[in-house]
């Protein structure tokens, strides 16, 4: 008997976390690494919630919360499902978690036998295969390329379904693609899913709010599907506020009351001041937020002019997210810097080792013929990262 579970040995590290930790230890080793890996704002969290979290601590907010959070949120979180997403949720449907990802972790813990099977429309953020495994679910994947604009079409999706695919998992806008699907083309995809009435979807809509134009569309509000999906979001990426660790689900009560139960022996609710500052947060609308969404939407423009100088990179313009995806194939076979490229981690340690440019590989988002580049990053650093790859790729 080994010392580690199988599961764990199976499991991979983080693919984003590893790439942000090597470029972190190259820069305290004095190496002046651009950090384009991690899908992190750069923005300073808003003042009016920094002030919600610091008048919490005055108010004495230290003891352990209710384990699917304050009523006060789950209330204010209703509110924002409403508002924002016209979906009509109940404070018993919603548990609060210590992000978005501790969110996923449990609806999968809840769902998930052994050998059932997780369909992931492709490309996908690395997590979703990782805890699938953890889980001891087979993971499938559904392709999409460059040509149908990172999507699948309801026609992919059918395709792919079995008798064991238990739970999908959609996102939008995505990560890594900036992908957005528009409300026809969920509709289109939602007669599939409700012809499949043994199939669970999760709809990760974390970067709902990074968004350029194609109007936010969540598969809970198909009337059809609403009793088998489960809504992720969190404060992460529309607030800024990555290290607070707060996020929350909305779904079937039967559903959230077992995730509560797991979190319950897990973790407990999560941090009591990131739940009060959230509460101030969620009551604001949307346009508070604006000033980081329009400063993403300049990068990403930005960020592609600049890519256009550099022979082989071809690039869709995304909708969402704050995130570029490459497809850079054209490049392997070729040799640089004494090495050929062969694959997109070939690729990804090349731009880090010689260009000092930190990206994600494309391969554990499942595209190999992709990188990511996240462009929540300033003007300036995008200029030069551009500048070091153009003059390693030349
Ligand atoms: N879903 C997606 C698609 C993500 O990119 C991330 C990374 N932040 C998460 C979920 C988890 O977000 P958090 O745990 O920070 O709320
Ligand atoms: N979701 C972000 C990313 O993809 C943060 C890191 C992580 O949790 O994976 O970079």
């Amino acid at each position: 008997m080994g010392i580690l579970s199988k599961r764990v040995i199976d499991l991979p590290e983080s693919a984003t976390l590893a790439m942000a930790t090597k470029a972190r230890e190259l820069n305290s080793k004095g190496i002046d690494i651009i950090n384009l890996s991690i899908g992190e704002p750069d923005f300073s969290t808003p003042d009016f919630i920094k002030k919600s979290a610091i008048e919490s601590i005055n108010q004495n907010y230290n003891g352990y919360t209710p384990v699917d959070g304050y009523l006060e949120l789950r209330e204010a979180i209703c509110h924002k499902l409403l508002r924002d997403n016209q979906l009509n949720y109940a404070p018993n449907q919603i548990v609060v978690s210590t992000g978005a990802k501790q969110c996923i972790a449990n609806i999968m813990i809840a769902l998930l036998d052994p050998g059932d099977q997780v369909l992931l429309p492709c490309p996908y953020w690395v997590s979703y295969s990782a805890m699938s495994t953890l889980n001891q679910a087979n993971w499938e994947l559904i392709p999409s390329s460059i040509d149908s604009g990172y999507k699948i079409s309801a026609d992919d999706l059918s395709k792919q379904i079995t008798s064991k695919s238990k739970v999908i998992i959609f996102n939008s806008p995505n990560n890594p693609s900036g992908a957005v699907y528009s409300k026809e083309e969920f509709q289109k995809i939602s007669k599939v899913l409700i012809e499949n009435s043994h199939l669970y979807i999760i709809s990760d809509e974390i970067y709902e709010h990074i968004n350029y134009g194609v109007p936010h569309f969540s598969l809970a509000s198909v009337p059809e599907l609403a009793h088998r999906t489960i809504v992720v979001n969190g404060l992460s990426k529309a607030f800024a506020m990555t290290g607070w660790r707060l996020g929350y689900m909305a779904g079937p009560v039967e559903i959230v009351a077992a995730c509560k139960k797991i979190q319950g022996q897990f973790t407990s609710g999560t941090n009591c001041i990131a739940q009060r500052a959230a509460i101030t947060a969620l009551l604001q609308p949307p346009s508070e937020i604006q000033y980081m969404v329009q400063a993403f939407q300049k990068r990403r423009d930005y960020l592609i002019e600049l890519l256009s100088s550099i022979p082989g990179f071809k690039i869709i313009k995304p909708e969402g997210a704050f995130y570029l995806f490459p497809d850079i194939s054209d490049y392997y076979g070729t040799k640089i810097k004494g090495k050929t490229l062969n694959n997109s981690q070939d690729m990804a340690m090349l731009l880090l080792e010689h260009a000092h440019v930190a990206t994600v590989s494309g391969l554990p988002f499942g595209q190999d013929n992709s990188l990511r580049l996240s462009y929540a990053a300033s003007e300036e650093k995008l200029e030069k990262a551009v500048k070091n790859i153009s003059e390693i790729l030349k």
